[in-house]
């Protein structure tokens, strides 16, 4: 491990972009393009907005983690909540699945598109952690 950054703030929907430039300030000290770290905040993006949205259905008082790890193999970065959780993980990672008829469920899409391997951990009742490395 080379380097680490922990955030935890509130379960609001602003804390969506704080969290999103915060790790693209964090992972912009790696070499990477411009076009890299636009896929960093969109992944940090839609796992957040998933911990808001989904994992807390929206209740402003909870509690959502985010860390970055720079290890010499590459960027790791996690994300947090303990919320509602996932029944089905393998059917809620498909293409154009949501929970959500208003919405487009491609969130682990671009996650999955970002990430070179992607994990998520959860527990129905306990909460989702989603785990991307690049
Ligand atoms: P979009 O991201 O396109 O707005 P979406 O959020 O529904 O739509 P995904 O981000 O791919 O699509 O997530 C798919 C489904 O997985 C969600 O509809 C939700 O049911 C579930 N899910 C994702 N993240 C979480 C989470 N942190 N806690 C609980 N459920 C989640
Ligand atoms: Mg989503």
């Amino acid at each position: 491990l080379l380097n680490s950054c922990s955030i935890e703030f509130t379960s609001i929907p602003e804390n969506v972009g704080f969290a999103r430039v915060a790790i693209a300030a964090f992972a912009s000290q790696l070499e990477c393009t411009l076009p890299e770290l636009e896929e960093i905040k969109v992944a940090v993006s839609e796992a957040v907005g998933n911990s808001i949205l989904h994992g807390y259905r929206n209740q402003q008082d909870k509690k959502v983690l985010v860390t970055a790890n720079i290890y010499k193999e590459g960027l790791e970065i996690q994300v947090s909540d303990e919320g509602v959780g996932i029944a089905d993980i393998n059917l809620a990672m498909q293409p154009a699945y949501s929970t959500d008829p208003e919405r487009m469920g491609l969130g682990f899409v671009f996650m999955q598109s970002f990430s070179d391997r992607m994990q998520v951990d959860s527990t129905p009742g306990k909460g989702t952690t989603v785990t991307m490395f690049k």
